[in-house]
C-alpha cells in the first residue's frame, strides 16, 4: 500500500521529475489533472469550464526554478497568459508560486518578478493569487505578499493559507487587518508535526474555524476544497449567518470532483477551477496522488487502456 507520505517523498525527488518529464508515456497519466502542455491547451480547457458556469485560475507548472533566466522565462509566461485571457475573453485569473520566480535563489528576485505580474494584471483589471508552498518559505511568501499588497489593491493580489499549519489562525487574523483576499486550503506539502497538525481531524477543525472567520470578514475569499464536509460546513455557516452566495467563491482543482464543481455552479455559487498546465507537471501530479492514493489505480487503468 503506497502511503501519502511516500508519495509526497517521491514528489520531491528531482531525478524522478526529470525522468518522468522526458517520457511521452507519462503525459497520458496526467491528463486527468493537468490541462495540457501549453497556454492554448489551457485556454481550451478554460473555455469548457466557463461553459459550465465556473471561472478559472491559470497555474503554469514549474516549481523551484534554478536560475535567474528560468525565473524570467516564468515571468514572461505569465505576462503572456494575462494577455491571452484578455484576447480570448475567457473568465480567469492567475495563480503564481514565488519559487517559480526565484524565491529559493533570491527573495528580491522573486519579489521583482511577481511585481511585474501583479502590475500587468492590475493594468488589465485582473487578479493574481500567490499560492502557498512548503513551510520553509511560508514567512518569505507572506513577507513578499505584504509588500505587493501595500503597492496594489485588494482586488489585484491575494494570498493562500493552509489549515494544516499551526500558525494559520494567527496569519488569518493578521491578513484580515490589511485587509487581504485569502484562499483557505488544507495544505499539500510534507510537513513535520511541530509546524503542521498531523491529524486530519485537527486540520479539518482548523479549516472550519478559518473559513468562518473569512466568511464573516466581509472581504471576498476563496474556500478551496473538494471535501464534502468542508463544503457543507461552509454552506451551513453562510446560511446561518445570512451571508450571500456572492460574498465568496468555492475553488477546486482541475479534474477533481467535476460533478461537484458543476452542481455548486448550478446552485448559484461562485466556483473557480484551478487549471494547471505545462511540461513540469511531476511534483503537482504526485501531490494529487498523495491526497488520494486510490487515484493511482485510476491512472494505471488509463495507461493500460492506451
Ligand atoms: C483551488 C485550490 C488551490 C490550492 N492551492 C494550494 C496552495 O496554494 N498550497 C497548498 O499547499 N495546497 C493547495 N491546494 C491543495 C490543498 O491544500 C489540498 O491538498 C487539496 O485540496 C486536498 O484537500 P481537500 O480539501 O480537497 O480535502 P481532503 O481531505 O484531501 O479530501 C476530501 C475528499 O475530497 C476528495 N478529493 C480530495 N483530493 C482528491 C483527489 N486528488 N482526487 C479525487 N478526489 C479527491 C475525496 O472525495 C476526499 O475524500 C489547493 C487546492 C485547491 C482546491
Amino acid at each position: 500500500m503506497i502511503t501519502r507520505s511516500a508519495l509526497l517523498y517521491l514528489s520531491e525527488r528531482e531525478g524522478l521529475k526529470d525522468f518522468a518529464a522526458r517520457f511521452k508515456l507519462f503525459k497520458k497519466l496526467t491528463i486527468r489533472f493537468v490541462a495540457g502542455e501549453n497556454i492554448e491547451e489551457a485556454v481550451e480547457a478554460i473555455r469548457l469550464i466557463n461553459q459550465k458556469g465556473c471561472t478559472a485560475s491559470f497555474d503554469h507548472l514549474n516549481e523551484s526554478v534554478k536560475n535567474e533566466a528560468e525565473a524570467r522565462a516564468e515571468t514572461e509566461e505569465y505576462l503572456a497568459v494575462l494577455a491571452r485571457i484578455d484576447e480570448t475573453g475567457i473568465k480567469s485569473n492567475v495563480s503564481i508560486k514565488l519559487s517559480q520566480f526565484g524565491l529559493q535563489i533570491d527573495p528580491e528576485l522573486a519579489y521583482r518578478n511577481a511585481r511585474r505580474i501583479v502590475q500587468e494584471a492590475a493594468s488589465r483589471g485582473n487578479f493574481v493569487r500567490v499560492d502557498m508552498e512548503g513551510s520553509d518559505v511560508t514567512q518569505a511568501t507572506i513577507d513578499i505578499f505584504k509588500r505587493l499588497r501595500a503597492e496594489f489593491g485588494l482586488n489585484e493580489v491575494g494570498i493562500v493559507l493552509q489549515s494544516y499549519l499551526r500558525r494559520t489562525m494567527d496569519d488569518a487574523h493578521d491578513m484580515l487587518t490589511i485587509p487581504a483576499r485569502i484562499r483557505i486550503c488544507k495544505g499539500a506539502y510534507k510537513e513535520p508535526p511541530e509546524v503542521a497538525f498531523p491529524d486530519k481531524k485537527d486540520i479539518d477543525d482548523n479549516y472550519v474555524k478559518v473559513m468562518q472567520l473569512l466568511l464573516s470578514s466581509g472581504t471576498y475569499h476563496g474556500i478551496a476544497t473538494h471535501d464534502p464536509k468542508m463544503i457543507a460546513a461552509t454552506i451551513d455557516y453562510m446560511q446561518r449567518e445570512n451571508i450571500g452566495k456572492d460574498a465568496f467563491e468555492f475553488q477546486m482543482l482541475y479534474g477533481i470532483r467535476r460533478d461537484l464543481q458543476e452542481k455548486l455552479a448550478r446552485e448559484g455559487y461562485n466556483v473557480r477551477v484551478y487549471v494547471p498546465y505545462g511540461k513540469h507537471w511531476y511534483p503537482y501530479f504526485m501531490r494529487r496522488l498523495a491526497e488520494r492514493p486510490a487515484n493511482i489505480w485510476f491512472v494505471m487503468k488509463n495507461m493500460i487502456k492506451g
